[in-house]
């Protein structure tokens, strides 16, 4: 099965996943930007088991459904590489789709917060957009 690694600017925090991602999205709630500095986030979701190599800091923050995720990120570059939805850690791990540092990754399939877009983010014709999170 083909295996990648995500990792985060200094090399520090990996996370090696294995098979195709389950989905592919960018989010571009306000707290997705604020947490990556850009104007989306872009994320691949992967189904355990995965392995992790260094030492994450979390934070946990609740979504608008009242769902929390863990957000891990590395404690000296700063870098976010992945996040679990609290009591689904067994089910799927969504990973950061910038730190596989590899323009060839799958494009994303679902526009989530499409309400809070940047005007001039164009994206793929065929991604589905949903004004808000569709869960
Ligand atoms: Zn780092
Ligand atoms: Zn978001």
């Amino acid at each position: 099965m083909r295996s990648r690694i995500a990792s985060c600017t200094c090399g520090q925090l990996r996370i090696e996943v294995k098979g195709e991602p389950q989905g592919v999205g960018v989010c571009h709630c306000f707290a997705c930007q604020s947490r990556t500095g850009s104007v989306f986030a872009a994320l691949a979701s992967f189904r355990p088991p995965y392995t992790v190599y260094g030492r994450a800091t979390e934070y946990l923050r609740k979504g608008d459904q009242g769902a929390s995720y863990t957000f891990r990120f590395c404690p000296v570059c700063g870098s976010t590489v992945f996040h679990n939805e609290v009591g689904y850690e067994d089910r799927s791990v969504a990973v950061a789709v910038g730190c596989f540092s590899d323009p060839g990754f799958p494009p994303p399939e679902v526009s989530v917060y499409d309400c809070r877009r940047h005007g001039w983010v164009d994206l793929p014709q065929a991604t589905v957009r949903y004004d808000k999170d569709p869960d």
